[in-house]
């Protein structure tokens, strides 16, 4: 069933307008018809079985019906990560979204190739768009945000808003995420904060620490960054009993 988000002001009642680049996949890509079946989202994240009323020009008028199940995670794992060049980055975004991060704050730090980009705005909304797409296709009652990208040194500023931050460090030789997750229930907010190609630096990894973060190890074997992103999200949901049966 296709899923599609919408924002407050397009719905009135139990009616909701979808308009833009929605309007056009769902008549011209999907060529669904009235009468026709979809799922809506808002921005509270409850969702609907919803039936499409009316296919104007511009936009689409459909009807919610059931609510439907949450989906989302009830542990908030957002994820720090290193900027990657070209489709690497939107690979990570789109498969940590899949898994269930709640967020992510792209990261340049000492040894990351991509510095901030030129036309940072425009990649960010390309980022976002990327991360909603995948949110419908993964059946999420949520879009995860894509933040601004910002310096590591800035990172430990977030901290303070997190129950459990994790630095997934290749250096480390103890730290397993099972210890690391002692004790995280539904409602606890997780911040995984993982590194570049070039790694993290040793100062980065002191940064880190002092600030409070708990560093974890995935094994002996050397992740490249966008598989360690992924597993880290992953491995975490799962850890925290968010990957089983519904
Ligand atoms: N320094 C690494 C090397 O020797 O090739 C390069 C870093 S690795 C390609 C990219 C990032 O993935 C690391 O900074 C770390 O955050 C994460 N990572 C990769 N393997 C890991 C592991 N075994 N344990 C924890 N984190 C890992």
């Amino acid at each position: 069933m296709n899923r599609f988000f919408y924002e407050a002001k397009q719905r009135t009642g139990q009616t909701v307008i979808l308009q833009g680049d929605d309007a056009f996949h769902l008549r011209h890509v999907l060529r669904l018809q009235s009468g026709e079946q979809i799922e809506l989202c808002g921005p509270d994240g409850v969702c609907h079985s919803a039936v499409i009323v009316d296919l104007a020009k511009e936009s689409v008028q459909c009807r919610l019906k059931e609510e439907l199940p949450d989906h989302e995670p009830k542990i908030a794992v957002d994820l720090a990560f290193a900027l990657l060049k070209g489709d690497r980055m939107d690979f990570a975004l789109q498969k940590a979204t899949e898994i269930g991060a709640t967020a992510f704050f792209p990261v340049t730090s000492s040894r990351t190739v991509v510095k901030l980009p030129a036309k940072t705005e425009q990649k960010v909304q390309r980022w976002q768009r990327i991360v909603r797409s995948a949110a419908a296709q993964a059946h999420r009652n949520r879009v995860p945000v894509v933040h601004f990208p910002r310096e590591f040194i800035a990172l430990p500023a977030l901290f303070a808003f997190y129950d459990r931050v994790l630095f997934f460090w290749e250096e480390a030789r103890r730290g397993s995420l099972a210890s690391a997750l002692q004790g995280i229930g539904p409602g606890a907010r997780l911040l995984l904060v993982s590194g570049p190609e070039g790694g993290f630096s040793p100062e980065e990894a002191v940064l880190a620490q002092k600030a409070g973060a708990l560093v974890v190890t995935l094994g002996p074997r050397i992740l490249r960054a966008e598989t360690a992103a992924i597993a880290a999200v992953a491995l975490t949901l799962y850890q925290a009993g968010e990957m089983e049966g519904r």
